[in-house]
C-alpha cells in the first residue's frame, strides 16, 4: 500500500481530510463525483494505493480500478440517462493530468452533447506506421 504525499488532493479526500461525494467504496478503490464535472454524473475512480499514472501503478490496483469501472459505468448510465460514457485517464501534465494521483474519469455522454472529447485524427502514412510499430517493439524489448 503506497501513501500519497501529504498535500495530495485525492490522498486528502481518501483520508477524509477534504469532503467528497462518494459513489462507491471498497477495499482497493474509491469513487466520487468530480466537482468540476464535464457532464452531470462525471465520476472519478482511484485506487486506495497511490500511483501517479497507469505506468507506475501496481497491476493489482489497475485490475481493481477496472473492476470498479465495470460495476459503476452501468450505474452512472442509469442514474444520468447517458447513452454512453468516456473512460479517460490523463497521464502526465502534457496529457492534461492536473492531480498527481492515478484516476479514471467516467464522463456520461449523450448523442448530441458536442463535448470536445473526441479529437479527430488524420490518416497516417503506412511507412510511418511501420516505423513507429518497430520503435515501440524495440522499446518494449529494452524494458524487459
Ligand atoms: P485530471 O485533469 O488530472 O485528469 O483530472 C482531475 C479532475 O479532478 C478534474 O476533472 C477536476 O475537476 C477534479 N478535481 C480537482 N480538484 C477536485 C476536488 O477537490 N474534488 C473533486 N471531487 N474533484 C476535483
Amino acid at each position: 500500500m503506497r501513501e500519497a504525499p501529504a498535500d495530495n488532493v485525492f490522498g486528502r479526500i481518501l483520508r477524509g481530510e477534504l469532503p467528497s461525494f462518494a459513489v462507491y467504496n471498497d477495499e482497493h478503490t474509491y469513487a466520487f463525483l468530480d466537482i468540476f464535472p464535464s457532464a452531470p454524473g462525471h465520476t472519478l475512480v482511484i485506487p486506495r494505493s497511490w500511483a501517479s499514472t497507469v505506468a507506475d501503478a501496481r497491476p493489482q490496483d489497475l485490475a481493481a480500478c477496472m473492476h470498479t469501472l465495470q460495476r459503476l459505468i452501468p450505474a452512472v448510465m442509469k442514474a444520468t440517462g447517458a447513452h454512453g460514457v468516456n473512460v479517460v485517464s490523463n497521464n502526465g501534465p502534457a496529457a492534461g493530468q492536473t492531480i498527481d494521483y492515478l484516476h479514471f474519469h467516467i464522463v456520461p455522454r449523450f448523442s448530441d452533447d458536442r463535448l470536445a472529447l473526441n479529437v479527430p485524427g488524420s490518416a497516417a502514412d503506412a511507412d510511418a506506421l511501420a516505423e513507429m510499430a518497430a520503435a515501440i517493439h524495440r522499446s518494449l524489448l529494452e524494458q524487459s
